[in-house]
């Protein structure tokens, strides 16, 4: 699934070639996504210029003087800016034809992904409530210390919740939490303001980190500009369930934790 580093890989590599153009078309397939595309947007898109690509959460956010087109990646989605004669796939579901000639091309082989609309002046209900971006300043480990005060659910599912902070997914919280040395299960409400600071630090440097190499999670991963993206060879627990742990020899251990697996080592994290 595409993360938070997936999605500001992809805001990089399409913004250079949206900025300043002019929407002139929308070519639209399938307009059964996750949710239908908007037909506000079918409306009010086409001829509006672009006026700038923001990510926030997982979100692609593509304003214009009218509004904001919001596109979400979903399980297996990709956005990427091609010469309109590109022949069309199976699974690309719609195109934006842009004043420059070229095509913004959505594909999605399983069609979770979306595209909405909000006007300007208006927040859409999908971003209405989600907590601070990890690499703002509003992200610290103050702003985790107390919001988990009283929380008794495990500290992983609390830094995964999209209202505490955004963007927390399932490999860089198995991450982070090893880099701070906490058990992936310990309560939330029970872990100290010192160790909440390592938290976020850990939280902030590893998601940077995979920002600056163009993300982590799919194999099959495409960047913007066609090429293959890297996969992360540097994991410490994620994925290495039996395996040493790089910092103690101990078997990394793999549970089920809010539905999801989580890896942690028994004896470096505590
Ligand atoms: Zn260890």
């Amino acid at each position: 699934m595409p993360e938070l580093p997936e999605v500001e890989t992809t805001r990089n590599g399409i913004a250079p070639y949206l900025v300043g153009r002019r929407v002139q078309a929308l070519v639209i397939r399938q307009p059964h996504l996750r949710w239908p595309i908007d037909a506000e947007l079918v409306a009010r898109l086409p001829g509006q210029r672009i006026e700038a690509v923001e990510r926030r959460a997982k979100y692609l956010l593509v304003h214009t003087a009218v509004g904001s087109a919001i596109a979400h990646l979903g399980m297996s989605g990709s956005l990427r800016v091609l010469a309109s004669d590109v022949a069309v796939g199976k699974h690309d579901h719609y195109d934006w034809r842009l004043g420059s000639g070229r095509i913004l091309r959505y594909t999605d082989p399983r069609r979770f992904g979306c595209l909405l609309w909000q006007s300007t002046g208006t927040t859409h209900e999908l971003l209405a409530d989600l907590g601070p971006e990890p690499l703002s300043d509003a992200f610290d480990g103050d702003h985790l210390w107390r919001l988990s005060r009283g929380r008794k659910a495990a500290v992983k599912t609390f830094i995964m919740d999209q209202g505490v902070v955004v963007g927390v997914g399932n490999i860089y919280a198995a991450e982070a939490l090893f880099a701070a040395r906490i058990h992936p299960n310990r309560a939330a409400g029970a872990v100290a303001r010192a160790r909440y600071a390592h938290l976020a630090d850990a939280i902030r440097h590893i998601l940077a980190h995979a920002i600056r190499r163009g993300g982590t999670t799919l194999r099959d991963f495409i960047s913007p500009d066609g090429v293959p993206g890297y996969f992360e060879q540097e994991l410490f627990v994620y994925g290495r369930a039996g395996e040493p742990c790089r910092a103690c020899g101990t078997p990394v251990r793999a549970v089920t934790l809010g539905q999801r697996s989580t890896f942690y080592c028994p004896r470096c994290q505590r």
